[in-house]
């Protein structure tokens, strides 16, 4: 597929062969048009219409439509750099909270938001050195992701918590997708200087019928999540939003 996007480089090559013809044909027309008797006649330097649009266009509109390119990659890379989580890769709080927040206020319909938080993480940076704990919870990171949908959003909100919206998900379908974080994430095998490493998250999670407040729903779900800690960690706690 053609990418005519504004970083595609097909845009760039279209653009200039396109933008050359145009030149070409613009030429043609301004010299093809006698003021004098008000009629069109094959221009009085028919060759030097083409020649001159044709031999200067093509540099100068490559040039300008790369740059543009450049411009555009580099707009990308600040936005997506501005909106993720350097050390997971997970979407920021900010970020997250913005689409979130627009998500549901805008679109009607079922939906479920899960906050997540690594069971005794302080214990792993005790144990084995902060840069570790890092390594640890880029692979916790990986393993939520994994257990998720594209169309899902994850987030690190910081420290060792994580969330993740789900649209579309009723109470069942959280549920399972909290249950199957759970598991993935207590399935990975960290190896930390030879010794191996299990690790498990709290989970706890809404579901709820948009539109709905962020912050009402996100204090519910960590609620939850806090009911999942005292209850033994290791576990999911889901509920309806607003069911007491
Ligand atoms: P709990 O099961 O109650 O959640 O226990 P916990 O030890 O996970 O909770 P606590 O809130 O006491 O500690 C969280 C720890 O997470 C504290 C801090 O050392 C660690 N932490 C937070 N952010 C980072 C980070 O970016 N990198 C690393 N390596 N550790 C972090
Ligand atoms: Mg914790
Ligand atoms: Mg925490």
């Amino acid at each position: 597929m053609l990418d005519l996007s504004s970083t595609g480089k097909a845009r760039v090559y279209l653009g200039t062969i396109g933008g050359t013809l145009l030149c070409i044909a613009v030429a043609l027309l301004i010299d093809g048009f006698d003021f004098a008797t008000g009629r069109w006649r094959w221009g009085s330097e028919p060759l030097n219409n083409i020649l001159i649009p044709g031999v200067l266009a093509p540099p100068l509109l490559f040039l300008l439509l790369s740059q543009m390119r450049q411009l555009a990659l580099a707009h990308r890379e600040v936005l997506t750099a501005a909106s993720t989580d350097s050390l997971t890769q997970c979407l920021n709080r900010r970020a997250f909270t913005a689409m979130v927040e627009g998500y549901i206020a805008s679109v009607t319909g079922d939906a479920a938001l899960l906050v997540i938080d690594v069971d005794f993480f302080k214990s792993v940076n005790d144990r084995f050195g902060h840069d570790k704990g890092d390594e640890a919870l880029g692979m916790v990171a990986q393993a939520i992701k994994g257990s998720v949908r594209s169309t899902d959003l994850v987030a690190r909100m910081g420290g060792e918590e994580f969330s993740v919206f789900l649209p579309a998900t009723d109470l069942t379908g959280a549920r399972v997708a909290g249950e199957a974080i759970r598991q993935r994430v207590a399935a990975v095998e960290i190896t930390v200087d030879g010794e191996l490493l299990h690790l498990s998250v709290s989970v706890g999670g809404v579901a709820f019928a948009a539109p709905a407040a962020f912050a009402e729903l996100y204090r519910a779900a960590d609620q939850l999540m806090y009911l999942a800690k005292g209850s033994g960690r290791d576990r999911t706690v889901l509920d309806t939003f607003g069911a007491a």
